[in-house]
């Protein structure tokens, strides 16, 4: 609103035009609704328009016209307030593992099985045969332990006899765990190149205090040799941490050891290695042209004594943190009695059951962030061109252009996939304003800014939304900028 500011005699002039509460909710587009929810609704809009008064805001005219909208308010607010908080939206950003909008969607069987095992009972720790009780942990072990080696090009009966797997909450539980497990007490070696922030204030230097290890930092923040490791070691060394660095690159005079160099010095010394792999990718990347990009795969082969990796970045499952490594490591994780605050519920097991088994199968389209990643750059182009040509109009204009996907997620830092954009441009609504409308619609579209144009990336929207993206475009958007927008609410990635 720019209304003048209002000297605070007038002021009081105008708190009088209000309604009183039971006035204002007298009208039978109400009377559908619980009592309380109305008055709390009624109360909690008269406030705001007193807030605008007290800030002067408001003129006389003004105030009328938002009096006379007053109906269409509360009502506003009572549709608002039966809706869910948690909703599903667009994601038009092109960022497949996008942080702020939950990163990976799940495959369709992923949800299928969700769905019957909540829907009732499961032998989450029982066992069918025996009718004994069983760990939870038990379900998806061994096929953890089958989709690792299968993917990695390794004998599966032989990796199963070796190794072991459990599942945590996420990665940074997965991670804490397994150095509380292994090295409480003792020293943790790791390079100062690796001690990153992950994000959201995952901090590897406080993880490995908190989780009770002895930090030795080695090396230096640009290069690390294996004979830094080597010096560094003591009878008190428990552990050597690797952190794949997953958010930043560095470039220039950097050295950072092979993971094999690192496997080689653990086994000299009879030291475990830990890798901390994050991304959980089971792909080659490099068959969608990314290259040069650190996988689960390559960890699994390089063979590491034990890693971590979150289940929702590239592996396209449910949020979890997976530990895979050698079996005598694994049995100390899981005789930790810290395991029973970051078990995983009956939902996540069915979630990465289900995501697994399509490794197992090779049916790797039907995991939503694989095939996303794999979108070919020509059916992208054909989708944005037909969503540009069904949206334009008088108001608003919108253009193909080239534009580049990201991964995200903390995943691949500085790598991009080749995609196209529908830049859009309002011929009232400045860009910003143009993103805080979009994000208003039901469901919420969410895009990114570029150059004064809203960019629409189509690679991270189902195709099977491209109508409803473009019914929702075609609505009269300026109609949705009648509230001010919130200020600082940007999404980030
Ligand atoms: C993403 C990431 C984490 C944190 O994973 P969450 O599953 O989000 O807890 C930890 N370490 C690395 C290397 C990562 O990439």
């Amino acid at each position: 609103m720019t209304a003048p500011a209002t000297p605070p005699a007038e002021a009081d002039g105008l708190y009088r035009k209000l309604p009183q509460l039971g006035e204002a909710i007298r009208r039978p587009e109400f009377t559908s609704f619980p009592h309380t929810m109305v008055v709390a609704a009624a109360r909690s809009v008269l406030a705001g328009i007193r807030q605008r008064i007290a800030k002067g805001e408001h003129t006389e005219a003004s105030l009328e016209t938002e009096i006379a909208h007053l109906p269409r308010s509360i009502l506003a607010a009572l549709h608002e307030g039966e809706r869910y908080s948690l909703r599903p939206v667009i994601n038009a950003t092109g960022v497949v593992l996008h942080t702020n909008l939950g990163r990976a969607p799940l495959s369709e069987a992923a949800i299928r099985n969700i769905a019957q095992v909540a829907g009732g009972y499961c032998n989450l720790e029982l066992d069918l045969a025996s009718g004994e009780r069983s760990r939870r942990d038990e379900h998806v072990e061994r096929l953890i332990l089958r989709v690792a080696a299968l993917r990695s090009g390794q004998d599966a009966d032989a990796f199963a006899r070796s190794h072991g797997a459990l599942v945590v909450n996420n990665c940074a539980a997965a991670t804490y765990l397994a150095l509380n497990s292994l090295a409480e007490g003792g020293e943790v070696i790791i390079s100062r190149g690796e001690l990153v922030e992950i994000g959201g204030g995952f901090r590897i230097p406080d993880i490995l205090r908190k989780s009770g290890c002895i930090l030795r930092e080695v090396g230096t923040t640009n290069r690390t040799r294996v004979a830094d490791y080597e010096a560094a070691l003591s009878p008190n060394t428990r552990l050597i941490l690797r952190v794949h660095p997953s958010n930043f690159s560095m470039e220039g005079f950097t050295e950072r050891p092979a993971l094999s160099a690192l496997v080689a010095l653990s086994r000299q010394y009879a030291v475990p290695l830990f890798e901390d792999q994050g991304t959980g990718c089971l792909v080659d990347l490099a068959d969608y042209g990314v290259p040069h990009q650190a996988s689960l795969i390559e960890s699994i082969r390089g063979g590491p004594d034990l890693i971590a990796a979150s289940g929702d970045k590239l592996m396209g499952g449910p949020q979890c943190g997976v530990l895979l490594g050698r079996r005598e490591l694994i049995d100390k994780v899981l005789s930790n009695p810290l395991l029973r605050a970051f078990r995983v519920d009956k939902l996540t097991y069915a979630a990465l059951e289900a995501t697994l088994f399509e490794y197992l199968a090779e049916e790797l389209q039907r995991i939503p962030v694989v095939r996303m990643l794999r979108e070919d750059p020509e059916v992208l182009f054909a989708r944005s061109r037909a969503l540009a040509d069904s949206v334009a109009g008088a108001t608003l204009q919108a253009e193909l252009m080239a534009a580049r996907s990201v991964i995200g997620g903390g995943t691949t830092p500085g790598a991009s996939l080749p995609s196209f954009a529908v830049a859009l441009h309002h011929s009232s609504l400045d860009a910003k304003a143009l993103a805080v409308v979009l994000r208003r619609l039901d469901p919420p579209v969410i895009s990114r800014i570029r150059e004064d144009r809203v960019l629409l990336d189509l690679r991270t929207v189902p195709a099977h939304m491209d109508g409803l993206l473009a019914s929702l475009l075609k609505q009269p958007l300026e109609s949705f900028a009648a509230a001010a927008p919130e200020p600082g609410d940007e999404v980030q990635t």
